[in-house]
């Protein structure tokens, strides 16, 4: 689905991304992790093409992504849920999701993808006529994760949900993007900070540190390893 390989990235004259590589697969759920600063949110926007990558290549569907213009990749199913939520704070929460059902895709599946987000967020179907900016942070994630999937995507992309959440709230996000993966069998790739939380949920993971990928491997493998146990797992 995704095939990531050998990019870098840089603003001016500093690199945020050295030779990576990464893999996502139809249908997989694949966690980033890393520290602040370590390339992780230059790496979704090289996807999102809003950061253009110096070398290296990325395809998507088998389809080389270096000719498609940022504007036109949500039209080929890739759905990017930026740090910071983003949602426009002036509209509706239902005008919100409507936003993220400008790809053909998602004016079709629109009836569907509506009713699958607010069953999933019942809190937004309750707010649907409230303006975006009045929600908390957990309902702002909650409906910037709804948007993404207004898309109808193949790929969600999910950069830090967690951020600025209490872990109770953060939980029930990590809850929610699992049961995306398997009610929308779509392929989710997350970037989190929160370790633990990312690599337990997912199926495969990698861990970036200044801009190069240091370790990659099975869920299993990664909560078992002592350097992430160490480093990132508090253990
Ligand atoms: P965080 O968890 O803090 O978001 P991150 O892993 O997502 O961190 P990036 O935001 O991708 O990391 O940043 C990678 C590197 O690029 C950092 O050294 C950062 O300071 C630098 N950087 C990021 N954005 C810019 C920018 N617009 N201009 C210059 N340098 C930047």
């Amino acid at each position: 689905m995704l095939e990531i390989s050998n990019i870098e990235a840089a603003y001016g004259g500093v690199k945020a991304l050295s030779g990576v590589s990464l893999l996502v697969k139809p249908g997989e759920f694949v966690s980033v992790v890393g520290p602040n600063g370590a390339g992780k949110t230059t790496l979704f926007k090289v996807i999102a093409g809003t950061v253009p990558n110096k070398a290296g290549q990325i395809r998507f569907g088998g389809r080389d992504l270096g000719r498609v213009p940022p504007h036109e990749r949500p039209h080929l199913g890739i759905a990017h849920v930026p740090e910071g939520r983003q949602v426009f704070p002036n509209l509706t929460v239902e005008e919100n999701l409507q936003m993220g059902a400008y790809t053909k895709a998602g004016r079709r599946d629109w009836k569907e993808n509506f009713d699958y987000i607010v069953n999933l967020f019942p809190i937004l179907k309750e707010r649907r006529k409230q303006q975006a900016g009045t929600l908390s942070g957990g309902q702002q994630q909650m409906l910037a994760i709804g948007r993404g999937l207004a898309s109808s995507p193949k790929l969600l992309m999910l950069d830090e949900p967690s951020m600025g959440l209490a872990p109770t709230v953060a939980d029930s996000i990590f809850e929610a993007v699992v049961d995306i993966r398997a009610a929308k069998n779509v392929s989710v790739l997350l970037v989190e900070q929160r370790a633990v939380e990312a690599l337990e949920s997912c199926d495969r993971g990698y861990v970036i540190e200044t801009g190069r990928v240091v370790l990659e491997g099975k869920q299993s493998e990664l909560l078992s390893d002592d350097r992430v146990r160490q480093a990132y797992l508090g253990m």
